[in-house]
């Protein structure tokens, strides 16, 4: 028998798995296809040695000073 699915999310990297998560929020049923063995694959095998944070630099300097307040 023929099941429909609305919604398919290919890639179950950081955006698909956040968006599977929202969808997951508000009971929507979907899928999500990822061709790796397992999800975040870019997170678990990826790596430049010499890198090691991508943040927005205000975002950081903002929790620090934050921080500091307490
Ligand atoms: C070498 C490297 C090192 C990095 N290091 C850092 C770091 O140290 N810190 C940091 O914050 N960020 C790092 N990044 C950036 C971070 O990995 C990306 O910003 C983030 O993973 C992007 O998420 P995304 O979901 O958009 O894409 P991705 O994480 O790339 O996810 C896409 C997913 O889709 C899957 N996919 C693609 N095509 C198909 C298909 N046809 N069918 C099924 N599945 C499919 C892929 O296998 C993958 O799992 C690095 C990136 C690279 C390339």
């Amino acid at each position: 028998m023929l099941h429909k699915i609305d919604t398919v999310i290919v890639g179950g990297g950081q955006a698909g798995l956040a968006i599977s998560y929202y969808l997951t929020q508000e009971g929507r049923e979907h899928v999500a296809l990822e061709r790796a063995p397992a999800v975040a694959n870019a997170w678990r095998n990826q790596r430049w040695d010499s890198f090691t944070l991508v943040t927005r630099s205000e975002s950081f300097t903002s929790e620090l000073a934050t921080n500091r307040k307490c």
